[in-house]
């Protein structure tokens, strides 16, 4: 397959955490912009380098629950409940596509739709957009966890 030019983009400070991945030239929709490369970890691999840092780039996808353990411009992609971006498998690989027309310098945003994850990590969403969800989490998580809350405090309450 020949190596597709990615687009110029620019990682700098970001309103919503601290670094962002912003475009330096229009894309069209439906454009593939970069890939989510890294490392390939299993999930029990992630959870042990990862369990006691507060920031991971990791990347879970698939059935069997593989992780990519984030290296490259991609990692610098913001979470957002009003996203210009989503992620797209192909055999095995992440790749982050427009879902918009975006102008030169806009920030790359996708929905990070976290999931499995720690009860006492709340995940709160700062993206700022009008409809924000208030949680970067996909919708299945927060009724799992609703659920897992819900269940605790019934036992606190015997
Ligand atoms: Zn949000």
């Amino acid at each position: 397959m020949p190596r597709q030019t990615s687009p110029r983009l620019l990682v700098r400070s970001s309103s919503i955490h601290a670094a962002g991945c912003y475009t330096l030239e229009p894309l069209r929709r439906g454009q593939q912009i970069l890939e989510y490369d890294g490392e390939r970890i299993s999930k029990r691999e992630a959870d042990l380098r990862y369990e006691d840092r507060l920031v991971t780039y990791l990347f879970g996808f698939g059935e069997k629950g593989d992780v990519i353990d984030g290296f490259g411009t991609a990692m610098f992609l913001n979470h957002s409940c009003d996203p210009n971006c989503k992620t797209h498998e192909e055999g095995g690989r992440i790749f982050i596509r427009a879902i918009r027309d975006i102008a030169a310098g806009e920030e790359l945003l996708y929905e990070y739709n976290l999931y499995d994850s720690d009860l006492a990590d709340t995940a709160d969403c700062y993206c700022g957009a009008p409809q924000c969800r208030g949680t970067m989490y996909s919708e299945a998580e927060v009724k799992r966890r609703n659920r897992l809350f819900a269940r605790r405090k019934a036992k606190a309450a015997r």
